[in-house]
């Protein structure tokens, strides 16, 4: 053992782990910023007995949550105002990326960010990170930077950007809206891959696609030139097929209205479905059917999306146990595993998040537990809609 290494035993009544049972008595036990050891707490204190042991009681274990599709940017502009449409929305945060100083929106990202962390997130798949590059935020980090391109495709935007990395991780566009089909052929030609994008937030947006018309259509008709697609799409799909190749592990974000087809394709290409509920709640009045993505077996993934870091990735937990008629406790159960192992898998980081384990980071949550059950579906029922956290651990650091 190396005596250099900080020690410390976590010591929690149960440990949420990815093994088919829970762990009780057990202790998870750190040195600097990865777990060395998860046993049982007796044999820790004695295996360890040079380390700071830490005693949680009426607690449980968990990995950090990870948001799989954030805009931190837009938390300040949103922190008192609830948008009553996704139009207004669009108009108002274009505004304010048009008008807005970097310094004030990387204030916005910073209190964004602090809120996240408060709300258990650790990781954080956040579309703006272009504005910071491949800057690294103390405590929490944000993936997926991605960069601003206009150079190298020799595309020039005016209020429209297109964000992406092409290097390391590939392009992520945000929207359909946001980007010209011509434009996003090319820089899809260019990139080694997609790595996330928006597809039917809204119902709109299908009608859009379907027969170039409604609210969708005429507002980026009017605010942008960009209505315009040349053909007549059934499916998403199939419009995107027109103009990239696409590669497993995308994370689409939303799919509300997606048809059986569309959902097959996702199914059929190992991607991901990011569902942003109290999002869409809040701006359109519709979401996802949620019993079609788990009767179809999607993996899917959790995001705040819209309103920065004012919307808790619980409370989007919540939303989809409320709105299923699926057993609650075997979903609550895979709504854990979206926001922790899942997640982890699909930004490819499943080697150092995602579960308690040994080798992987220091990095997890521990949440007070009033329900002791030997279930597992109980227990993960019992921390999405009750659990309280009572410290987060980044790392090997508590920083809350
Ligand atoms: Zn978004």
């Amino acid at each position: 053992m190396n005596a250099k290494k900080r020690l410390a035993i976590w010591n929690a009544d149960i440990i949420w782990c990815h093994a088919k049972n829970i762990l009780t008595n057990y202790s998870v036990v750190t040195a600097d910023d990865k777990i060395i050891d998860v046993l049982p707490t007796d044999a820790a204190k004695n295996k360890y007995s040079k380390s700071i042991v830490y005693e949680f009681e009426k607690s449980i274990i968990v990995p950090g949550f990870i948001d799989c599709h954030s805009h931190f940017e837009l938390t300040s502009l949103h922190e008192f105002y609830r948008y009553s449409n996704l139009f207004e929305l669009m108009i108002a945060s274009g505004q304010w990326h048009r008008n807005s100083s970097l310094d004030d929106i990387v204030k916005s990202c910073r209190v964004g960010q602090q809120k996240s962390i408060n709300n258990g997130i650790v990781y954080s798949v956040d579309w703006v990170s272009c504005l910071f590059k491949k800057e690294r935020y103390v405590n929490s980090k944000i993936v997926l930077p991605m960069l601003e391109i206009i150079d190298p495709l020799g595309i020039k935007y005016s209020s429209q950007k297109l964000y992406c990395d092409f290097d390391e991780y590939g392009l992520a566009p945000h929207s359909l809206y946001m980007v010209d089909m011509k434009t996003l052929s090319k820089a899809f030609a260019y990139a080694n891959k997609l790595i996330s994008m928006h597809i039917a937030e809204d119902s709109s947006e299908t009608l859009w696609i379907n027969k170039h018309c409604g609210s969708l259509f005429e507002h980026c008709k009017k605010e942008s030139s960009i209505s315009c697609i040349n053909k007549y799409y059934t499916n998403f799909f199939d419009l995107l097929s027109d103009s990239f190749c696409a590669s497993p592990g995308v994370i689409y974000v939303h799919g509300v209205n997606l048809t059986d087809c569309d959902l097959d394709t996702i199914k059929a290409q190992k991607s991901y479905l990011c569902l942003c509920p109290e999002s869409n709640l809040a701006l359109t009045g519709e979401t996802v059917d949620f019993n079609k993505i788990i009767k179809k077996h999607i993996d899917f993934l959790l995001g705040t999306d819209s309103y920065g870091a004012n919307y808790d990735i619980i409370s989007n937990a919540q939303i989809l146990l409320s709105r299923t008629d699926c057993d609650k406790y075997f979903l609550a159960n895979k709504i854990l595993n979206a926001l922790t192992k899942t997640a982890a898998k699909a930004i490819g980081l499943e080697n150092c998040l995602g579960s308690v384990e040994i080798g992987k980071n220091a990095t997890f949550l521990i949440m007070s537990y009033n329900n002791p059950s030997k279930s597992k579906d109980v227990v993960a029922y019992n921390i999405i809609t009750s659990g309280k956290i009572k410290k987060i651990i980044i790392d090997g650091e508590v920083i809350y």
